[in-house]
């Protein structure tokens, strides 16, 4: 892995403090500095991310952003790849996966609105240690890493964004350790398919058993099993490739601790969504 890319060379600017909160998330708080926050429907982003900037902060990156539609299964990095854009996923979902020899794999974290990929640039590293796969299709913003690196040195408003969700990364990523050598697989399914339902912001999952067993790092017919039962009990339906969540309520008291944790952990930095997730039919976005 190479380290320490032009950008990391740069001096820091001053930090703004991310810990500072006073109980509101980012996103009160860029309202409350900047009450003129992006109020346009064509430039507001649906990336909690860029939405937790100022107005002024985010019309400045307009100019380093491209709105792109990524498809389904489209190879974003491989392990101890090249990492040439930082992505804000807006409708589509990214999984990022780590392969062991065996060829086995496993969930290290999925990214879909409340997140983006590329965080190893705010790190000073080009390369992704993990694998990240367009597991969803759909649109997303993305920005060169070049000028990530340069917007996240400028410090300021991005700077503390990207760090505070490095902070809920890493968090979320040590509770995917415990979780994925504690849990019962059942749980961690259901845990899983609340994280990517928050992801999409509600709606039905296209994804099948298989992809997901991929991600759980489980055996297909364990996971179909599991699958079966949660149906069985009301929270879930599917069909062939689609997941609908028909009963969040009972999917989360189906699900492990984690995804409880995980929410908590990123509610406390961007806030509460507005609207819950929705559930049923919903056409794509
Ligand atoms: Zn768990």
């Amino acid at each position: 892995m190479r380290y320490g890319g032009a950008g990391a060379q740069q001096r820091c600017h001053e930090l703004t403090p991310v810990g500072d909160l006073n109980g509101r998330s980012l996103v009160e708080r860029a309202h409350e500095l900047r009450p003129a926050i992006v109020r346009d429907q064509c430039s507001r982003p649906k990336n909690c991310i860029l939405r937790a900037l100022p107005a002024a902060d985010y019309k400045r990156l307009l100019d380093s952003l491209e709105e792109v539609v990524l498809d389904q299964h489209h190879v974003l990095n491989e392990p101890g790849g090249i990492i040439t854009h930082a992505v804000f996923p807006e409708s589509s979902l990214i999984s990022l996966i780590t392969a062991l020899e065996d060829g086995s794999s496993v969930e290290v974290a999925v990214i879909g609105s409340r997140g983006f990929s590329g965080l190893p640039l705010a790190l000073g590293s080009r390369t992704c240690p993990y694998g990240a796969l367009v597991q969803i299709g759909g649109k997303a913003l993305q920005m060169k890493a070049a000028a990530f690196t340069n917007e996240f040195h400028r410090g300021g408003s991005f700077q503390s964004v990207v760090l505070a969700y490095m902070r809920c990364r890493i968090f979320m990523v040590s509770q995917h350790a415990a979780c994925n050598r504690i849990h019962e697989l059942s749980k961690r399914l259901a845990r899983l398919l609340l994280r990517i339902h928050d992801e999409l912001r509600g709606g039905e999952i296209p994804m099948t058993h298989e992809s997901i067993s991929l991600l759980l790092g489980a055996a297909r017919p364990d996971v179909a099993m599991h699958a079966a039962v949660l149906r069985s009990a009301g929270a879930i339906d599917y069909s062939r490739s689609r997941i609908k969540v028909v009963d969040r309520k009972k999917l989360e008291s189906s699900a492990c601790e984690c995804y409880s944790l995980i929410t908590r952990e990123f509610q406390q930095v961007f806030g509460k969504s507005k609207q819950p997730p929705k559930t049923g039919h919903s056409a794509p976005r």
